[in-house]
């Protein structure tokens, strides 16, 4: 059943989503060479209770740590560890907060020192179907047209759409109504409607869409070994168009890029 949220309810979410923000941009410092994944787990977990918000994967269906942290070949679900992160790896941030009854849920997919080109191209096509795909969450649309929009944009570079991995409705609870698959038909499943709430979350692979688990239960990673981007916003319906919950501004702040990417989607 999806859960339509009140102008209130949809304010308290933002609070949620931009508590998650802030964690991104504050990582986004600190990620570098040398840096284990455990110990920017440790800094997130730590900030987010700074803002008066429960870390929202700690625990959740009995994830061990605060961040998902997925480098390279892995897609998501990554668990932290004390590996060090190396120059020219890609790691996917996936972070989650709990605040006033609701849920904030948003990834970035960062760079590490010098990455390779095709790569970068990855990851720069893979949020931008990210937009592509939020630009179909509005009234009357349905889940497929923002599959659908998503899908095609990667596809169109040769990359993989992950299929097992889905978006979803977000709440108070962490995954609500609907799905919301990277791939799609266009005009096909649940009609979008004022007041609804989705985390949007693209998964792209480099080569195959196939994937693997490992045996830890959790990380997801390429059949191929090449690499993954993820990138998740969230999004609410608010007078029939998307509006953006979460934003990237504090990672851009960061990391010093110039960016009006978000722009269309503020009211
Ligand atoms: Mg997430
Ligand atoms: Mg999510």
């Amino acid at each position: 059943m999806i859960k339509i949220k009140t102008r209130e309810e949809i304010e308290l979410m933002r609070e949620s989503a931009l508590i998650v923000s802030k964690t991104l941009g504050m990582l986004a410092k600190e990620v570098k060479p040398g840096v284990s994944t455990l110990y920017l787990d440790k800094l997130a977990e730590d900030f987010i209770r700074e803002q008066g918000a429960i870390p929202g994967f700690l625990g959740l269906y009995d994830f061990p740590n605060t961040l998902c942290m997925s480098p390279n070949a892995q897609v998501v679900h990554g668990i932290p560890n004390e590996k060090p992160l190396e120059d020219g790896d890609i790691i996917s941030i996936d972070c989650g907060a709990l605040k006033n009854g609701f849920y904030g849920d948003h990834a970035y997919t960062f760079e590490v020192g010098n990455v390779a080109e095709e790569t970068k191209k990855l990851l720069q096509i893979t949020k931008e179907s990210l937009y592509a795909g939020i630009r179909e969450f509005k009234t009357g649309n349905r889940v497929g047209d923002v599959g659908y929009a998503i899908q095609n944009y990667c596809e169109k570079h040769g990359y993989g759409i992950v299929r097992e991995l889905v978006g979803h409705g977000l709440g108070s609870v962490m995954h609500e109504d609907p799905e919301m698959p990277n791939y799609g038909r266009r005009g096909r499943g649940k009609k979008f409607i004022e007041g609804m709430v989705v985390a949007i979350e693209p998964m792209v692979n480099l080569g195959t869409h196939q994937i693997n688990q490992l045996n830890d239960g959790w990380t997801i990673l390429t059949k191929d070994g090449k690499p993954s981007a993820h990138f998740e916003h969230d999004v609410a319906i608010v007078n029939g168009k998307p509006e953006l919950l979460s934003t990237f501004k504090y990672i851009y702040d960061a990391l010093g890029i110039e960016s009006n990417e978000e722009d269309e989607f503020r009211q």
